[in-house]
This record gives structure tokens, C-alpha cells and sequence, in this order.
């Protein structure tokens, strides 16, 4: 087999998640992020699987369209909305809700009715307040202006979510997550509509911010939102697994250095394997000495610097490896918070990061 890398994507793991979800959300409904690919698990794999999820996320209309084409009927959210008006046609032949952000919108609706005449359907959208995070969204000041434009349109269908994003909720005591959540309810006192506030974090640390519809993407993945935690520590179990194998196992000379620009010394004469996968496949290039990885399931770390198509792995505590044995990066066996850890980043940007080089199977458990 000409690749190695292998993502093996757990679909029971994500089911549980999202029943595990469900448990925390109460009666909320459950809005599954499956942006940037299903953070990175694959798309129409991830919503086939979560077909129990009151409503799908993701961040642009391409992916809505890629959702139909794959036959998915559920209700699908765009929670950027259209980014231009010749989205709006799309937003309606594809039937997908639209977060409404910025007055650019607006006028791009109020500019359509010809069109809407001869769809049909009342576009549903979700009304973003920008109450903290200052990336999308109206001030909440603008709160019922707003919303009464939009009840205006004739085209916009009268059943306006109301929503807003957290910028801290991941740090269960910041006040910034209190604050936003006050403004966005004095914002909205007024308005009538369901309210959509918290992602991952949000939902396990903020109850006063569970509303009717929480939108939750870590989680589901068995991702870690909180620092210093696993999903498992969580309650959640990883749905990736990456490994791959030993290509080469060399014996080295203390003194001697592996890699590019030599920065790790051999401390003594000892054993170094070689697995093959490299940031080519999404391994972290940042990833630094001593990030752990599994040799046939036994602790092993990596020596010098992730190269393109491999790394190079201290076989010390592992004397019995052979070319051929399975090399674990992340997943079940080993969380990949740890990992994003090492490499000075979030797990989110780990499982985002395979590429296309890298094979992705499916497993039942
Ligand atoms: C990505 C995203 C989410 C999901 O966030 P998680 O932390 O992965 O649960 C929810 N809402 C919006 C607007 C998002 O962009």
C-alpha cells in the first residue's frame, strides 16, 4: 500500500458523544458543528453519522451545497450567512438557515424580493449579536432594530433565532462569558424567538447559557475544550485515531545527531526507529523532542525535527520494535490534547490539519 498515514474515524465514538451532548444540553436542541470538514473527520461521514442532530453548522455555503449533494436532509445552518447576494438563491434552492451578521446582509435581502417570489419559501435566519467577541455580529444595541427589519421582510421567515458566540467560555471562571450572557439577554428581552449561545465550553461550564439550541463541535469529536484536560477527563471519547508504521529502526552512536539541522544529540548509543508520516500529512511540524507516541501500543517519543514525510522516534523503552510495527500518534490510545500540548497548539488544530495524503477508514466501535 502506497500511503500509511491512516485516520481511523470512530463513528460509535461520535454517536455516544452526541448522546453525551444531549445529556448536558437537557432539553436543548443540538445544533452539530461540522465545519472545516467535521473538524477534519470528514464531512458527509460526520453528518451521516450524527443524522440524530436537530440541525447541522457549518461555516460556509459550500459546505451546505456539498451536504445536499451528499442527500442530507436535515436542517443545515450557515453560520456565516451569505457573503454575497448571489448567495441568497443558493441559500434558498439548497434550503439552508442563514446567520445573518451585518447589515451588508439586510440590504442584500430587502434588495430581493423578484426572486423570493418566484422560490417560494421564506428564508430562516439566525440573528448574531456581537456581545464580546467582536468578530461577527451586530451590536447588541442594534438588537431590535435590527431584528425588526428583518421581521419586515417578507422573505425572511418571521421564526428569527437569536444567537451569539462566547469568546472565553472555555475558562469556567473568566467573567467576560457572565458579561456576555448578560448583554445578549438584556439585548433580546424584547424579542421574541429561540436562543442559541453556547458551543462545547459554553455548554459544560455556563448552564445559565444552555437556551434552546446549544451548538456544540469539540465535544462531539471527544475534543477537549478546557485546558490541561482530555476529552475522556470530560466524559467525551476521541472519534480519530491516527497511526501509521516503522519504516526503519538504525542504531546510533552517542554523539551522533537525527535530522534536519541536527538539534538532537544521541545522549548514548541506542536504537532509533523512523515512522512514516511527516507535517506532509498533517503531523505537527511544531511537535517538539519528547512528544510521546505509541510503538506497538509501548510509550516512545520522537527525537529531532517532524520532516516532511517522517519522524524520527527514541526506541529505547521499546528494545523489540520491528519495521512494520503500528506507530499510534493520537487517538484512543493517546490524547491528542497531549500531543497539541507538545506542538504549541489546540487539538482542534491537530484533527483539522490532515491532508489529503493521509487514508481515512471508518470504524463501527
Ligand atoms: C465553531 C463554532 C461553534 C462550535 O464550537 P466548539 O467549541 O467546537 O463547540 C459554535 N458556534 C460557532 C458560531 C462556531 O463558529
Amino acid at each position: 500500500m502506497s500511503r500509511t498515514a491512516l485516520a481511523t474515524i470512530h463513528l460509535g465514538a461520535l454517536r455516544r458523544n452526541l448522546a453525551r451532548v444531549r445529556q448536558h444540553a437537557g432539553g436543548a436542541k443540538v445544533m452539530a458543528v461540522v465545519k472545516a470538514d467535521g473538524y477534519g473527520h470528514g464531512l458527509e461521514r460526520v453528518a451521516r453519522t450524527l443524522g440524530d442532530a436537530d440541525a447541522l453548522g457549518v461555516a460556509a455555503l459550500g459546505d451546505g451545497l456539498r451536504l445536499r449533494a451528499a442527500g442530507h436532509r436535515q436542517r443545515i445552518v450557515v453560520l456565516s450567512g451569505p457573503d454575497e447576494p448571489a448567495d441568497l438563491a443558493e441559500f434558498r434552492r439548497l434550503q439552508l438557515d442563514a446567520v445573518i451578521h451585518h447589515q451588508s446582509q439586510i440590504d442584500w435581502l430587502a434588495a430581493e424580493p423578484a426572486t423570493f417570489e418566484s422560490s417560494g419559501r421564506p428564508l430562516r435566519v439566525w440573528l448574531k449579536l456581537d456581545t464580546g467577541m467582536h468578530r461577527l455580529g451586530f451590536a447588541p444595541e442594534a438588537a431590535e432594530q435590527v431584528h425588526a427589519q428583518l421581521r419586515a421582510l417578507a422573505n425572511v421567515s418571521p421564526d428569527i433565532v437569536l444567537t451569539t458566540h462566547f469568546a472565553a467560555s472555555d475558562e469556567f471562571d473568566n467573567a467576560l462569558t457572565a458579561q456576555q450572557i448578560e448583554s445578549f439577554d438584556a439585548a433580546t428581552r424584547t424579542l421574541a424567538g429561540a436562543r442559541a449561545l453556547a458551543n462545547s465550553a459554553g455548554l459544560l461550564g455556563w448552564p445559565a447559557a444552555r437556551g434552546d439550541w446549544v451548538r456544540v463541535g469539540g465535544l462531539l469529536y471527544g475534543l477537549s475544550v478546557v485546558e490541561g484536560k482530555c476529552g475522556a477527563d470530560l466524559g467525551f471519547e476521541p472519534a480519530m485515531t491516527l497511526s501509521t508504521k516503522l519504516i526503519s529502526i538504525k542504531s546510533i552512536r552517542k554523539g551522533e545527531r537525527i535530522g534536519y539541522a541536527a538539534t538532537w544529540e544521541c545522549p548514548e548509543d541506542m536504537t532509533v526507529g523512523v515512522a512514516a508520516i511527516g507535517y506532509g500529512d498533517g503531523y505537527p511540524r511544531s511537535a517538539r523532542a519528547g512528544t510521546p507516541v505509541l510503538v506497538n501500543g509501548a510509550p516512545a517519543s520522537i527525537v529531532g525535527r517532524v520532516s516532511m514525510d517522517l519522524v524520527t522516534i527514541d526506541l529505547r523503552r521499546v528494545p523489540h520494535a520491528q519495521v512494520g510495527d503500528r506507530v499510534a500518534l493520537w487517538g484512543r490510545e493517546l490524547p491528542v490534547e497531549t500531543i497539541a500540548a507538545h506542538a504549541g497548539t489546540i487539538s482542534y488544530d491537530l484533527t483539522c490539519g490532515m491532508t489529503r495524503r493521509v487514508l481515512f477508514v471508518e470504524d463501527e466501535s
